[in-house]
């Protein structure tokens, strides 16, 4: 009875879709037939697409809430992430709107092709949680945010290593408990160090440059390096060796592929300088962690700031302190005292969040055929 009434109001235009969508939420149930019969007039312009948002953080629905063209797209926020178990709740959505730790392996693909989703947006740079290849088969086009903010995740990544190296972690808890002492907190000056940089692209030459700017010596390896950027800022490309062994700091600016996954092992990261720091703001599983744990454990590497970690899904971006963390290898990284961990924060800058939800709606908008794709957003 009540799709009928539904039905009925759609078909003689007597409601968005955005208001069938309030009614039916009301009714607690949900039948993507409703808007799928109804008739050709209705199904235009005066339809709104409809995005499934998953993983949504206050922030996020903050910021794309906020945007000036939010209003031209109906939104629907899940708080829990898409995988192919929870792929059915993007029912009568046109989009999915996904980040980081959404799982879109084959399975999950499928179901969303099933659906009549057509578009996959990543409101993130990295697409390696997306099976490419699957979505192409089943002609789902997935866009991202190829820039946001490099800026953003740079300056956290030079944040994190001044922190490690000077131990203001650990003076902040200090001094908060009247405990003045200077014991345990040496660190070492950045100017005349050399750090590694791996990938120069639009993160790893501006953290480069900042480094520059301590006096850093920079060396770096790209597979594809920026030689005239490099000869203007006095950066040095090398092989992916001599970098690891030739630093004393080593910053990880490159894309998670079959081909870098695990690029940090026990035979590489026994390569580098004694006493090297590292620091990841890029994909976890670059590093293999039962490595990384020992090569910290004997020494070899001096310190280890991570805004990444391996097994991060599930775990970061939650509030897990009333619970036992199951994870031991990252309970056993939080324990060390030259290990210093954010949860995947290097981008949550004002900036970064506005151009996220600005790109990503834009995208969204071209499924109404307004105008194209941008070219830089397409993965698929
Ligand atoms: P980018 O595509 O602009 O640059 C990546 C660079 O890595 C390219 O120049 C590429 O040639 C190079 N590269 C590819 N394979 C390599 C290899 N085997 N060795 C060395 N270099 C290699 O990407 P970007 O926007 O600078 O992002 C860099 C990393 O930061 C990505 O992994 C991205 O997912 C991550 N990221 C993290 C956050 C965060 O919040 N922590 C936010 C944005 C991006």
């Amino acid at each position: 009875m009540e799709a009928i009434f539904i039905h009925d109001l759609a078909i003689k235009g007597v409601v968005s879709r955005v208001a069938c969508r309030e009614v039916v939420d009301s009714l607690g149930w949900f039948d993507p037939r409703v808007v799928e019969e109804a008739p050709l007039s209705l199904k235009g312009t005066d339809f709104m697409t409809t995005v499934a948002f998953y993983d949504t953080k206050p922030y996020d629905r903050e910021y794309f809430e906020r945007n000036a063209d939010s209003a031209r797209l109906d939104w629907r926020f899940h708080e829990f992430r898409l995988t192919a178990e929870t792929a059915a709740s993007a029912s009568g959505a046109g989009a999915v709107c996904v980040f980081v730790n959404d799982r879109l392996d084959r399975r999950c693909l499928e179901v969303l092709h099933g659906l009549g989703v057509r578009l996959v947006a990543l409101r993130c740079a990295g697409f390696n949680n997306v099976d490419l290849a699957a979505a192409r088969e089943f002609g789902l086009r997935v866009v991202r945010v190829p820039a946001y903010s490099p800026h953003a995740v740079a300056e956290h990544t030079v944040a994190l290593l001044l922190a490690l190296n000077r131990k203001i972690h650990r003076a902040y808890n200090r001094v908060r408990e009247h405990n003045f002492s200077l014991s345990g907190l040496v660190g070492f000056d950045l100017y005349g160090k050399t750090v590694g940089v791996l990938g120069t692209g639009k993160i790893g030459r501006i953290a480069a440059q900042i480094f520059r700017g301590f006096g850093c010596s920079v060396i770096a390896y790209d597979p594809m390096p920026q030689l005239a950027w490099a000869a203007k800022h006095g950066v040095v490309y090398a092989d992916l060796e001599t970098v690891m062994s030739g630093c004393d700091i080593l910053t990880l600016h490159l894309p998670l592929t079959p081909a870098t996954h695990h690029l940090l092992n026990e035979t590489s990261l026994a390569r580098m300088r004694s006493g090297a720091f590292l620091v990841n703001t890029s994909r976890g599983k670059l590093i293999d962690s039962t490595a990384l744990i020992r090569a910290l454990k004997s020494g070899q590497l001096g310190g280890v700031a991570l805004d990444v970690y391996e097994e991060e899904e599930g775990v970061f971006f939650e509030d897990h302190s009333g619970r036992v963390l199951q994870d031991d290898e990252l309970t056993l990284l939080l324990s060390f005292p030259n290990v210093l961990v954010t949860s995947h924060q290097a981008f949550l800058t004002h900036e970064a969040l506005s151009e996220i939800a600005r790109v990503t709606i834009g995208s969204l908008l071209c499924l109404e055929g307004e105008s194209g794709f941008s070219g830089d957003a397409v993965v698929v």
